[in-house]
């Protein structure tokens, strides 16, 4: 087994599957698994469908700005630095319809899992821990753990170390390549849509923070992009947007003395930041993403897309009735029904009350969940309760509560700084899908891709940047 890791180390920094702890120059290979974990084909073959099925359901949701602003009014209030200040930038964005809506957005599901853990094999099956409708990471990274995983379980050290593994039950991972594709397609349209205009440049822009702890799968994008299309595909910060961006009389954001180009109009804006309040630190932030939405340049996400991707909207599609009214199809509507677990409303009155009382008793069955991203922010047990005791029922409600999902765990092995450890893991399969629309017609709903992060079944939340999951990738059964 050491040699297979060190083997797998070795591949990993070679193919690029590397990170910066810190932002700084100094790179580690990512935390992977040794070995691909088992998922069940009838799963995953699930999850490539249901991916279909919830860019439509995320792309309608999105365009229906009054059941944005219903939905999420209480939230905004209890929330009012964030959640409600992303809703207010809604009253300036362009209408529905009106231009070309994309987004590649990630559907996160626990495999092998129920509500209930003492659950029957039979009646275990995918259920999604959350829809990410913005910044979904590892475009790149994801990729390259299929990679190496393909590679390694060939090798003359996995046999040694009794890895037994066929390479034809892992599966085609392009998510770089396809995700790619995707941000091009997302560019021609708007450049055709504007063929007519003289702009002296149309350029992509991947809207970023300081200090690039994930630069290298971010950047693995652009430089492929770059490879395959070449298109200028630049970084900029929202400040930047901000102090540079002028909208032009045509709704063209034109980006002008920035990085010694003169000026550039803005085709897409391909968001890896945003989804935090610590990434709006100055008022320049917020104006730079409120020019972006007034602007005609595609932002993937818009803000109405990822107001879709909070955790209240989540919880609202599982109440009766609401994914049908946006999904006529019964069967389809069954399906996607078929992933949740119950979430529950914890908006002052009786039904939150209920709710609390529910999570009070019972803490190990629920997580409670703020409106943010990026992992590391969800309460459990013992600060679950805590924190309800403690809220008022108006801020109670800038927060949803969740049935806690159980997988049935699996056995591999961890390495993380080229040190490995063996464990009992549970696996989150994150299927990218990509969608775009003109003017309200479809021009492409498609899976990019496939990632998968496993844990230690006994850790709570399960972020990779947090040190707490790592990549591994789907063995087919
Ligand atoms: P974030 O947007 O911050 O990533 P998530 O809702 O995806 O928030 O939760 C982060 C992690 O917490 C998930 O990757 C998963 O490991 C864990 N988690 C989320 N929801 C549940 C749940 N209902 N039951 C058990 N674990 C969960
Ligand atoms: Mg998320």
């Amino acid at each position: 087994m050491d040699r297979l890791v060190a083997e797998s180390v070795t591949l990993a920094n070679t193919t690029g599957f590397l990170m910066s702890k810190n932002g700084d120059a100094e790179l580690k290979h990512v935390p992977f698994t040794v070995m691909p974990s088992p998922v069940k084909s009838v799963e995953f073959y699930r999850a490539l469908k249901l991916c279909n099925l919830f860019n439509k359901l995320t792309v309608d949701v999105a365009a229906d700005y009054a059941f944005l602003r219903e939905t999420l009014a209480e939230t905004a209030e209890g929330d009012k630095k964030f959640t409600g200040r992303l809703l207010a930038l809604l009253d300036g964005a362009r209408p529905a319809h009106s231009g070309i809506e994309f987004s590649i957005n990630r559907y996160d599901y626990f495999v092998n899992a129920s509500h209930w853990p003492e659950a029957p094999d039979s009646s275990r099956g995918l259920r999604m821990t959350e829809m990410n409708c913005i910044a979904a990471g590892g475009l790149a990274q994801a990729g390259l753990i299929s990679k190496v995983h393909k590679m390694v379980v060939t090798h003359p050290a996995a046999a040694a170390a009794g890895v037994k593994v066929d390479p034809r039950s892992l599966p085609e991972n392009n998510v770089l390549a396809n995700s790619a594709f995707s941000c091009v397609l997302a560019h021609q349209e708007f450049c055709k849509m504007y063929a007519k205009k003289n702009w002296p440049s149309v350029r992509m822009v991947m809207v970023v923070i300081p200090p690039y702890c994930n630069a290298c799968d971010q950047d693995m994008l652009r430089w492929r992009i770059w490879e395959q299309y070449k298109i200028d595909f630049l970084r900029l910060t929202l400040a930047e947007i901000n102090d540079h961006g002028t909208i032009g009389d045509d709704g063209a954001l034109f980006i002008s003395n920035c990085k010694g180009i003169s000026s550039f109009v803005v085709s897409v804006a391909y968001f890896r930041t945003g989804y935090a309040p610590y990434e709006y630190p100055t008022e320049k932030e917020w104006s730079g993403r409120a020019l972006l939405e007034r602007s005609n340049a595609v932002s993937c996400p818009s803000v109405a897309m990822q107001l879709v991707g909070t955790k209240k909207m989540q919880q609202v599609l599982d109440v009766p009735g609401v994914v049908e009214a946006f999904c006529p199809d019964e069967d389809d509507a069954a399906l996607i029904r078929s992933c949740f677990v119950r979430q529950y409303d914890l908006e002052p009155g009786d039904a939150g009350d209920v709710a609390v009382k529910m999570a009070l008793e019972n803490p190990g069955a629920f997580v409670l969940k703020p409106q943010r991203e990026g992992g590391g922010n969800n309460l459990y047990k013992e600060e679950m309760k805590e924190l309800l005791l403690e809220l008022s029922p108006e801020k109670r409600a800038a927060f949803t509560l969740m049935q806690r999902i159980h997988p049935a765990s699996v056995k591999n092995i961890i390495v993380r700084d080229g040190k490995w450890e063996e464990g009992d893991l549970v696996c989150e399969i994150g299927i990218y899908g990509s969608i775009i629309r003109v003017k309200g017609e479809e021009v492409q709903n498609d899976v990019v891709g496939t990632s998968m992060k496993s844990k230690l079944r006994t850790l709570d939340d399960g972020g990779i940047g947090a040190g707490i999951a790592v990549y591994d990738s789907p063995r087919l059964i």
